[in-house]
């Protein structure tokens, strides 16, 4: 008797999730499928400030963002399924994917993640968490970085996709993030997708305005500028 059919029955019923990519049951996400949408070499990090490549000539790698993939096809497809859809599990897996974009030494100690915070109201995780406080933590199972959420938005604003164009995106406030209390040294900052790269960008100057050395963006995809 082939039991396969059987044991995948039982584990939808127990977990009753299926991959957000080829819809096979109790699996929130296969391997095979992350590995597939993230397996090409990840773009060329960049710097938030000026958009080339980094480390770029005016500010090092003082605004660096490295993405694992491009914002498009079947990676933003799953990104929006596990965004809306409310899947902790893929979310955690696709923080986890995100580790190949650590270096050896940023896993040896004095580093912490630091995710974007959920807009107010944005929520659609039954536990109240958002899809990035689910990477964060797949992300630092992965590498062995602690996590502390410690950004907080200044004030109620339009989402940055809702905004009407680049240039209001671009427009964004100096000083929309506050950071609890100091911020922690090193930092690896957390973002689902990387746009006009200006919410990490913000984020990333509070966190050197509360006292930051280094901070360093991660993001599972990074849109391709116009
Ligand atoms: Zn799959
Ligand atoms: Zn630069």
């Amino acid at each position: 008797m082939n039991w396969a059919p059987v044991v995948e029955l039982l584990g939808h019923l127990l977990m009753p999730e299926s991959c957000p990519v080829c819809g096979k049951l109790a699996s929130p996400l296969c391997p095979e499928c992350l590995e597939k949408i993230s397996a090409p070499a990840p773009p060329l990090p960049h710097c938030l400030r000026c958009g080339g490549a980094s480390p770029c000539e005016r500010h090092g790698r003082r605004y660096e963002v490295r993405s694992l993939t491009l914002h498009k096809g079947e990676a933003r497809e799953l990104l929006l399924t596990v965004k809306y859809g409310g899947s902790g599990l893929a979310a955690r897996k696709m923080g986890a994917a995100l580790g190949r974009l650590v270096g050896e030494n940023e896993r040896q100690g004095g580093w912490t993640i630091v995710p974007i915070p959920p807009h107010p109201r944005a929520c659609f995780f039954p536990r109240g968490d958002s899809h990035l406080q689910w990477m964060a933590r797949g992300l630092s199972r992965a590498v062995g970085v602690p996590v502390r959420e410690c950004l907080r938005w200044k004030e109620k604003r339009t989402p940055q996709k809702r905004q009407p164009d680049s240039q209001s995106r671009r427009a964004m406030p100096e000083d929309s993030f506050v950071c609890a209390g100091a911020a922690p040294e090193r930092v690896l900052l957390l973002d689902d997708v990387s746009t006009t790269g200006t919410t990490l960008l913000r984020a990333a100057q509070c966190l050197y305005g509360a006292g930051a050395q280094q901070v360093t963006s991660l993001c599972w995809s990074v849109a391709r500028r116009t």
